[in-house]
């Protein structure tokens, strides 16, 4: 924990983060309304499954399958690493290092030891990819990482034991009998539940979604813990700036239609009764279908904003 005093961006994140005087906590009856609410929602569609063989369902699958539904059936049975993705895990993986590791270490040999631990732990995944780049490449993948990482350090309010934050949290919630199950994993949660902050770390361009991302953490949080979290917030490590949205009833009723209109498209599509869709959008760029899509070139070749995002 440090003694100096926050910068001005770090203070604005920690006003940003504060619990206001007012807040009151989920009323005990919420956690059962909402389960309520989405197991009658999605029971049409879960007796299509089984506990044995369910329907899974992660942001990344619900994002994909909102977002073009030709990516999502290419990509439903293959994962293919790319550069944005394995920078936002050694990202990832030098914050989680940054916030437990005690004494002050510089961002370069934070994000060293989250490569090491990368090829280490990870064989067979993230490692390979890291390993088939040139050094000129992973150097490139190295310093990208540093500057993040300061950009971090510059920006996040240093962490309290007594915040208890968390990083890297899995969570799961079974739903109608066990046929459709939710799962979620969080960047960095802070406080009890009942009072809990959730932070989703991002880097490029800020998108409608990423607000759509953290009602889906709060939905399988308050599911899981029985208790609503206080905070939902994204914390733009490129831009240094945070997005944080009380979790209302409200929210919470937000997640459960796009949880139940992607549930639908899901289930359509994995059934195969429609051929899918194309829906171009700025994830074109890292599309395996790319290459023949003409949707997704024109798109691209249409649009100003390069940078990418994860
Ligand atoms: S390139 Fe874009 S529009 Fe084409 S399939 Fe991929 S994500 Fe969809």
């Amino acid at each position: 924990m440090s003694a100096e005093p926050l910068n001005p961006i770090q203070q604005m994140v920690l006003d940003s983060l504060a619990k206001r005087p007012d807040f009151v906590p989920s009323a005990p009856g919420l956690a059962d309304e909402i389960e309520a609410h989405v197991s009658e929602a999605l029971e049409p569609i879960a007796v299509n499954y089984t506990p044995a063989h369910p329907l899974k369902i992660s942001k990344h699958v619900l994002n994909t399958v909102h977002g073009c539904e030709a990516r999502y059936v290419a990509n439903r049975d293959t994962f293919a690493w790319s550069v944005p993705l394995v920078r936002g895990t050694v990202l990832h993986k030098a914050i989680e290092l940054l916030i437990n590791v005690r004494g002050p270490r510089t961002p370069s040999d934070i994000v060293d030891d989250a490569l090491d631990r990368i090829v280490e732990s990870e064989r067979g995944t993230a490692s390979d990819f890291i390993a088939s780049l040139s050094p000129a490449e992973q150097a490139e993948l190295r310093a990208t990482v540093v500057d993040l990482v300061t950009k971090y350090e510059d920006s996040f309010p240093p962490l309290k034991p007594e915040w208890r934050p968390v990083v890297e949290s899995n969570a799961k919630a079974e739903l109608c009998g066990g046929s459709i199950f939710l799962t979620s994993r969080t960047d960095l949660t802070i406080g009890p539940p009942g009072s809990k902050v959730i932070i989703d770390l991002k880097t490029g361009r800020p998108s409608a979604t990423h607000r759509e991302d953290l009602r889906f953490y709060s939905l399988v949080e308050i599911l899981k813990s029985r208790q609503a979290p206080r905070l939902a917030a994204t914390f733009n490590v490129d831009t240094q700036r945070i997005d944080a949205e009380p979790v209302t009833t409200d929210t919470l009723r937000s997640a459960v239609r796009r949880l139940v209109e992607g549930a639908q498209l899901l289930d359509e599509l994995d059934r195969r009764r429609r051929p899918a869709t194309k829906s171009p959008g700025f994830t074109c760029r890292w599309c395996s279908l790319l290459s023949s899509c003409d949707d997704g070139r024109t798109f691209l070749e249409t649009d100003s904003d390069n940078s990418d995002a994860y």
